[in-house]
């Protein structure tokens, strides 16, 4: 069995009999792995809290043959998210984050674009305050992106016509967005500051895009639409997502 070094950022863990634990990590360069974490849950652990949510971390570990579960002979932290005490809403967003990932990203597929995203996100993250709003609509468009699951807005999804900024789009129920043509203009109307947003946010680095000042409308459209492509896509809501809410209107 041959030791594997890799970064890695802790996505969950999870308690596995008395003493171990088994922790979901985005690794830079196997993608998304499980892990069992020997003896994690002692009192000594040789662990510490480097197995706490988006610790990144310098992740060595065993793969198995066979099993979907690699063995961790040792993990270093290289960044905590818990360095300073952190709000709420900025460790709800964590945990919004995290379940996006879980559900959105296939295992052992390594995808350097999303694991820079991470960092480039927990960055951000640190520099939003409380309201961590125009950074989960960054996350929420690019993870769909690069999963596979967000549409292309700038052509309709029937007649492949292409869809400049300034022609009216109409989202269907599954979210594919059509010309005034196809839809007969029924469906979800997309103003285009909304399809601005999502414009900028494929052409943006998060930093940039959150110190930006946007339209409350677009965003809380935004939110509706992707929150609607989610469950579409998962076929229920992720349990996070109503904790975020509350907190909101707290
Ligand atoms: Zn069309």
């Amino acid at each position: 069995m041959p030791l594997r070094d890799t970064e890695a950022f802790v996505l969950r863990s999870y308690t596995l009999k008395e003493a171990d634990k088994i922790c979901v990590f985005l690794t830079r360069d196997a993608g998304k792995i499980r892990g069992v974490a020997h003896g994690a849950r002692k009192l000594k652990s040789k662990y510490g809290a480097s197995l706490e949510p988006f610790t990144e971390v310098s992740l060595h570990y065993f793969e198995q043959e066979n099993r979907d579960l690699v063995s961790i002979n040792n993990c270093e932290i290289i960044r905590s998210q818990f360095a300073d005490t952190i709000s709420s809403e900025r460790l709800a967003a964590l945990h919004y984050l995290s379940e996006l990932l879980m559900e959105f990203l296939p295992d052992h597929e390594p995808n350097e674009t999303i694991y820079r995203l991470v960092g480039a996100a927990l960055k951000s993250l640190r520099q939003t305050g409380d309201d961590p709003s125009l950074l989960l609509r960054y996350c929420e468009v690019w993870i769909l992106k690069l999963a596979g699951f967000f549409p292309d807005w700038r052509r309709c999804a029937e007649c492949e016509r292409e869809l400049p900024m300034n022609v009216p789009v109409w989202l269907s129920a599954d979210g594919a967005p059509q010309c005034a043509n196809c839809s007969n203009q029924r469906g979800d109307a997309l103003t285009s500051e909304t399809r601005m947003l999502v414009n900028d946010i494929l052409r943006m680095p998060p930093e940039k895009f959150v110190a930006q000042i946007f339209d409350p409308r677009a965003l809380t459209k935004l939110e509706s639409i992707v929150a609607r492509l989610i469950k579409n896509t998962l076929e229920r809501e992720l349990k996070s997502y109503e904790m975020l809410g509350r907190l909101r209107s707290l």
